[in-house]
């Protein structure tokens, strides 16, 4: 058999590759995954129990770009679904991102009402304020409500998550969850908010049972590739193999000799199964001040399944340590790390026919839409690139 490109790794960028690569230029395209599963770390499965869990943690799409819903829905039905989630405040449960009714339920109704009046002055109604913006505000309302989201709802939060304080991380983390100034209670705003019907493990197989595509699952990279330093060559199966290489794994992995570790924040999930229908009010409930895990997540909400348990799972955040058996989950921001990632790319330039892409490849926090929508631009550069 022979192909005309190689992907490593059947995620959600990956998938996106072949799938266009076989679908668009008719190319017989080689996937090896290393996991016995597809799906990258959107893989949704049945638990003991029955009841569909994500097992990396919830995943909700949601996505403002026409073309990526026009695309994935070509391989998937859809349920609607809108994200909510409320965090444990001083023993009361707020809707997050912190909108309206999160202030009237913190603060005594005239200063609540006080504060809301100086937001939508400042701001407008329906406003989305970044944390670290609003802390900027001179205004003493809005500095003692900031002051308060800031160390009731964050600063804990972020800890846990990162391991340090939300300053020292990109701001635009922290604007991912803003202030709101409506009751709007969604955690997001875009046009397109839905899970695949069947879950994201089987809209990821049927993008990638296009009959140009040969998948191999338990198939680690080494086992069929290799990359000759010397000759600046890729072999596949020891035969030198012109690409194009589309590597979607760790990109410091692909150097020689580990010449360069990139570090990671991790997690670690907690699955479990409860003999009863529900546990909590809504999908995800964030522990920012108490425990040593960030959120607890129920399924059921999410895929409106009907059954008689419940699944929920437990997040607790770490450093990367592969040895520990975790996963790399969320490249870091320090200057640091991100110049050993350049250090990586400037690397990888000995091989023009690899093309990083995703997540781990290319050192990003991306949404899913991202994700997909990034793919579909690598594809139509690498079209170009490969003049066909
Ligand atoms: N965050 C927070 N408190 C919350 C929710 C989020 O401090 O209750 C911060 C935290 O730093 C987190 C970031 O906002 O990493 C982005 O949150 P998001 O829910 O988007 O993170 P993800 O689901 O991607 O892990």
């Amino acid at each position: 058999m022979s192909y005309q490109a190689i992907v490593i790794g059947a995620g959600i960028s990956g998938a996106v590759m072949a799938e266009q690569m076989a679908s668009k230029l008719g190319w017989k395209v080689l996937v090896l995954e290393q996991r016995e599963y597809l799906g990258g770390n959107c893989f949704d499965h049945l638990d003991e129990e029955g009841v569909l869990i994500h097992k990396y943690g919830p995943h909700l799409f949601h996505t403002d770009k026409q073309r990526v819903w026009d695309y994935l829905s070509q391989f998937t039905e859809w349920r609607p679904y809108e994200h909510r989630v409320l965090s444990q405040i001083d023993g009361q449960l707020l809707p997050i991102p912190f909108n309206l009714t999160s202030i009237r339920k913190s603060f005594a109704a005239p200063v609540a009402e006080a504060m809301i009046q100086v937001l939508q002055e400042r701001f407008g109604e329906g406003a989305r304020v970044p944390i670290l913006q609003l802390r900027q505000e001179q205004d003493p309302l809005l500095q003692q409500l900031a002051e308060f989201i800031y160390q009731r709802a964050f600063v804990n939060y972020t800890s846990k998550q990162w391991g340090v304080g939300p300053e020292a991380i990109s701001p635009a983390v922290t604007a991912r969850v803003p202030v709101v100034v409506s009751e709007d209670d969604r955690y997001f705003t875009d046009p397109w908010q839905a899970v695949p019907l069947h879950g994201y493990t089987a809209m990821i197989s049927n993008m990638l049972s296009h009959p140009g595509i040969d998948l191999q699952l338990s198939s680690p990279m080494h086992t069929r590739v290799q990359l000759d330093w010397n000759a600046r060559q890729i072999l596949l199966d020891e035969q030198p193999f012109e690409g194009p290489l589309i590597y979607c794994g760790m990109i410091d992995q692909l150097l020689p000799d580990s010449a360069v570790v990139l570090p990671y924040r991790s997690l670690r999930f907690e699955h479990k199964h409860l003999k009863q229908k529900w546990f909590q009010p809504a999908t995800t409930v964030n522990y920012p001040n108490e425990h040593a895990y960030t959120r607890i997540t129920e399924f059921k909400h999410i895929t409106g399944q009907d059954h008689t348990g419940t699944s929920i799972t437990y997040e607790y955040p770490c450093d990367y340590k592969p040895e520990q058996g975790l996963e790399p989950y969320y490249p870091i921001f320090t200057e640091l790390a991100q110049q050993q990632y350049q250090q990586c790319v400037a690397q990888l330039h000995q091989f023009p026919q690899i093309v990083a892409l995703g997540r781990l490849a290319e050192y990003r926090y991306f949404d899913m839409d991202d994700a997909v929508d990034n793919a579909l631009e690598k594809f139509s550069v690498l079209r170009l690139r490969f003049s066909v």
